[in-house]
């Protein structure tokens, strides 16, 4: 009998043992994810290199079922994309139709939007990392529910913490409030850098909502400027020579 043939037997042997005590119901606590429980899970450690790091995390959260209804429904998890080494990461809402399907995040009509919103400050998406509050698309396009974004923060916390950008752009409302841990509207939080974990974090409207309302695009081309001064004050720009994912 092998070690978890045993572990199996012992642990049904005591659930009898318990039924015939009387106990018939058990209840499950909940797991909580934390930063904490994510590093251990994720075996990350401190020696290894950025790139090194995301891929162990990605492992971890693209076997994740904490969500059951998004577990059940996606096609892929969206872990995200890009230059491990960015000193600019876009944080965006959550996957929608078409990063589901191809597994990558912003690759439809809004990330198209996007990929012209990171060329107009004179970088590719190579040069970024990016990614969303939630890892999966919520059925149908939902907002994502507030336990979603309890269970998915840890993730995207770890992500931050592992690749260390310079600033950090956030997009649109979830993003926003979920980083910075506010009710704010995006329209009050926009327009002026916050401060996050030792970073600069700057909000802007999503690329969604710009495509509904292009009036707006104005403001966020002011934010972008605001990234490009504060990026172009500092060293040389990462190069595409540390890519995860297919942007
Ligand atoms: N909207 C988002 O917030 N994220 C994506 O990846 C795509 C659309």
């Amino acid at each position: 009998m092998t070690l978890m043939e045993n572990i199996i037997k012992q642990l049904k042997n005591y659930l009898e043992m318990l039924k015939y005590s009387g106990l018939d119901v058990i209840e499950m606590v909940p797991h909580i994810q934390n930063s904490e429980t994510v590093e251990t899970q994720a075996g990350i450690q401190k020696e290894a290199s950025p790139k090194e790091n995301l891929l162990s995390l990605r492992e971890v959260v693209i076997h994740c079922t904490q969500c059951s209804e998004l577990a059940q429904t996606r096609k892929s998890v969206v872990f995200g994309a890009g230059n491990v080494r960015a000193q600019l990461v876009f944080v965006g809402e959550a996957p929608g139709h078409d990063e589901d399907f191809q597994g990558l995040p912003f690759v439809g009509q809004a990330g198209q939007l996007l990929t012209k919103i990171i060329e107009s400050i004179g970088l590719t998406r190579q040069n970024v990392f990016i990614c969303n509050v939630l890892k999966c698309r919520p059925p149908g396009n939902r907002n994502p529910l507030p336990e979603e974004i309890a269970n998915c923060e840890p993730y995207l916390f770890k992500q931050l913490e592992i690749i260390q950008p310079k600033i950090i752009c956030a997009l649109g409302t979830f993003a926003a409030q979920t980083l910075l841990k506010t009710e704010s509207s995006i329209s009050s939080l926009r327009g002026k850098f916050h401060e996050f974990r030792g970073c600069k974090l700057i909000c802007t409207f999503h690329p969604a909502y710009l495509l509904r309302n292009p009036e707006e695009k104005r403001k966020v081309w002011e934010d972008m400027k605001m990234i490009r001064a504060e990026l172009s004050a500092t060293t040389k720009m990462s190069s595409p020579h540390a890519l995860i994912g297919d942007p």
